[in-house]
């Protein structure tokens, strides 16, 4: 049946007929059937195109011999017939061959079979031919890409690696073996293999970073890890790479990259990284570390229904001690105490470092609070005990502030602050204990926080007054001495005690332009009551230890003040606490010299509620000593404070020291004080302290009565 008569439709008729004639007129690549000699026989409209004609029979007449008229190589079609003659086929046969009218070079895939008949002639070969010429020069730029980018990795000296993911096959460079002291024999082309010798604990990130980049969510593959050399070592490299090659759908095919080793430039930033969380003398963590470890442990009581405890530690007089065993002995005792709190604590808790003589434990994943006080008692036993250092022994205590935290809405510096707090009332409460921080110490914190800003405007706006409290000589009942006693009228808040408001003063520095202040009060006044009153009258005028600390400059002020006013000597005296002879450095010792230099007395003031020694009394020059009030409130006859007082008056008296009872508020205290041999006094029971006014008021009253 003749099958252009056929007309096309379902039905067996139709495709028994079929020669294919259609598929070979529309197929978009060339299909031919060409005689062993090389010439065309048949070719369809894609194959007619190919080589550069409009029909068929153009194309049909033209050809002569294809090996010597379409192959560049003219070798080619001889490689084509013994391939087609020795397997009957061939498959994907890639030449360059010229477009038949044109000569246009152009690159081509064929398939092509031999078709023989019955008796095993051939007949002649049919076959397909696809033109490739674009392919072929995208993948030759790649390629030519691919040696450049090669080329430049090599030279920086850094590793490089080229894993195809199509063929599942990984090489690494020379230098790249090198550095881990491999070989390719080892590695035998595993894409796994360098994974394998990653540390388990970089892996992960690892895996991430480079599938993010082949997923093309990343630009480039970048990571840190460490990798296991053959000697057994870990080496830090640092891995860059970049997918050169994607399939259509945009999967990797190929992929290249370099390893840069960063061994050192990691141990040095380990380093740097010790340096800054950990604390070069105790080794412990410090501040840094403990509000990173505080932050963590803080969300995981939210997460876990948790309690945390923080634990903040101050050593009692621990400048004493570093001054009685040198720096280097401080420093010992530190590095002891920081292996006791630790040793008191489990290992998951956290004890860390503030600096000075400041410690803070953490205690996390606590079920109850009762767990803290166990720790903190055995805290403070531990430190309580014997300090011993070659032949010196010493002993130190600790005061301790806790605070906890449940999930609440806490900040890591509401927490410090609560622990800080709480270990201001527990050194306030005497040292060697601790105490929690309460609601009401929060108050007290704001309170404390208020008074400090308003102190800053307070001298410029004349709220301070100085107030003058008589000092009787017990013997006469005369009066030519008086302490002057800072008084601050807050405009809210009216009169504010110097108990609330000096030590922060101390705290922030003002003290020093309030106590300049003070004195030149107290000296204009003495010079006028010196005028009114008594010749030979006297006021001391209390001074912070902080005053003591300042630069040589700011310590000549008083004594040039002194010069200037023309004050004669001992008209003023200066009231320090037993404490700050505790200080041996250089500048108190000199300040203390130049005013008495320039004239000025000295007394020790609440005499006998610090560190009082008689070693002291006699280095320094002191003119006076004044009793402390707690002595003299529990005065009665046969009574534990009498014993004391006497003791103190003795001793001072056999020292060349006068003495002044404070806190006299009832004739019973003055006369055992007057039998004791006391010379001054100072109280309630002769006057309160007073402005100057009342104060010559009173003066004239008594001088009258
Ligand atoms: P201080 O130097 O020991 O002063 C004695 C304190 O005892 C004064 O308290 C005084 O008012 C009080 N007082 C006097 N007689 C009696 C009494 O019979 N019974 C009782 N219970 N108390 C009595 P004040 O004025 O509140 O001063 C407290 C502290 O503030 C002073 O203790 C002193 O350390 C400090 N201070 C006062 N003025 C200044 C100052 O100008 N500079 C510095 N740095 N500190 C000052
Ligand atoms: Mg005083
Ligand atoms: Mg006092």
């Amino acid at each position: 049946m003749d099958a252009t008569d056929t007309p096309l439709g379902p039905g067996s008729d139709a495709l028994a007929s079929s020669d294919f004639s259609t598929l070979f007129d529309f197929l978009p690549i060339g299909a031919y059937r060409s005689s062993p000699d090389g010439r065309q026989l048949r070719a369809n409209p894609a194959q007619v195109r190919l080589n550069g004609y409009d029909t068929e029979a153009e194309l049909v007449a033209a050809v002569r011999d294809i090996a010597a008229e379409w192959y560049v190589d003219p070798q080619r079609r001889a490689v084509f017939k013994a391939q087609l003659e020795r397997d009957g086929y061939v498959r994907g046969f890639v030449s360059e061959v010229h477009r038949h009218r044109t000569r246009e070079r152009i690159w081509v895939s064929e398939n092509a079979h031999v078709v023989r008949d019955a008796g095993g002639n051939i007949l002649f070969y049919e076959g397909t031919v696809e033109d490739i010429t674009e392919r072929m020069s995208n993948e030759a730029a790649l390629r030519q890409r691919d040696e450049i980018w090669k080329l430049a990795l090599e030279s920086t000296g850094d590793g490089v690696w080229d894993w195809n993911l199509a063929q599942g096959v990984a090489v690494l460079s020379r230098r790249c073996l090198e550095m881990y002291g491999l070989t390719l024999e080892e590695m035998q082309g595993d894409p796994q293999y360098l994974d394998k010798r990653t540390h388990p604990d970089d892996l992960a990130l690892l895996r991430r970073d480079r599938q993010a980049h082949l997923d093309g969510l990343a630009p480039t593959y970048v990571n840190e890890h460490r990798i296991l050399c053959k000697d057994g070592s870990w080496k830090w490299v640092l891995t860059r790479g970049m997918v050169i090659s994607r399939d259509a759908n945009g999967a990797a095919l190929r992929m290249v990259g370099t390893h840069t080793d960063i061994t050192q430039r990691k141990e040095a930033e380990a380093l740097i990284w010790h340096q800054a969380n950990f604390d070069a003398l105790t080794g412990l963590p410090n501040r840094r570390m403990l509000r990173d470890r505080l932050t963590q442990h803080m969300l995981r009581c939210d997460r876990e229904r948790l309690q945390l405890a923080l634990l903040f530690i101050d050593l009692d007089h621990f400048k004493q001690v570093n001054d009685t065993l040198g720096h280097e002995g401080g420093d010992q005792l530190l590095i002891e105490a920081a292996r006791r709190l630790t040793r008191c604590v489990r290992a998951s808790d956290t004890v860390a470092r503030m600096g000075g003589d400041e410690f803070t434990v953490v205690l996390p994943e606590l079920h109850g609070t009762h767990e803290v006080e166990r720790t903190v008692q055995d805290i403070l036993r531990e430190l309580a005990s014997e300090f011993r250092f070659g032949n010196d022994r010493t002993f130190v205590t600790a005061s301790i502030g806790i605070t906890f935290y449940a999930g609440d809405t806490s900040s890591v510096d509401d927490l410090l602050r609560q622990a800080d707090q709480a270990l201001y009332v527990a050194k306030g409460a005497g040292r060697n204990r601790f105490g929690y921080f309460t609601p009401a110490l929060q108050e007290g914190a704001q309170q404390r926080a208020r008074v400090a800003n308003d102190l800053h405007g307070a001298l410029a706006a004349q709220q301070f007054r100085v107030e003058y409290q008589p000092i009787v000589a017990l013997a006469t009942g005369r009066v030519h001495k008086a302490e002057a006693l800072l008084r601050w009228h807050h405009p809210q808040r009216g009169l504010v005690p110097p108990v609330e408001f000096v030590p922060i003063a101390e705290a922030n520095g003002l003290i020093i332009s309030i106590g300049e202040w003070v004195f030149r009060e107290s000296a204009r006044q003495v010079l006028q009551w010196r005028e009114r009153i008594d010749p030979g009258f006297q006021i001391s005028v209390n001074k912070s230890p902080v005053q003591f600390h300042r630069a040589k400059a700011e310590r000549q002020t008083w004594v040039r003040a002194l010069t200037m006013l023309r004050l004669p000597r001992r008209a003023l005296t200066v009231e320090i606490t037993e404490g700050l002879l505790l200080d041996t450095s250089a500048d108190v010792a000199n300040h203390l010299v130049a005013l008495r230099a320039a004239g000025i007395g000295v007394s020790l003031d609440d005499f006998g509620t610090g560190y009082s020694s008689l070693s002291y009394l006699q280095q320094y020059d002191i003119d006076y000593i004044k009793i402390d009030k707690s002595f003299v409130s529990g005065l009665a006859p046969f009574s534990n404070d009498l014993v004391l007082c006497k003791a103190m008056i003795v001793m001072a008296h056999q020292l060349g020291i006068s003495v002044i009872a404070e806190g006299v508020e009832t004739p019973a205290q003055r006369d055992l004080l007057l039998e004791a041999g006391c010379d001054y006094a100072q109280g309630f029971l002769f006057a309160p302290p007073m402005p100057a006014e009342r104060f010559e008021a009173w003066m004239e009253e008594r001088r009258t009565a």
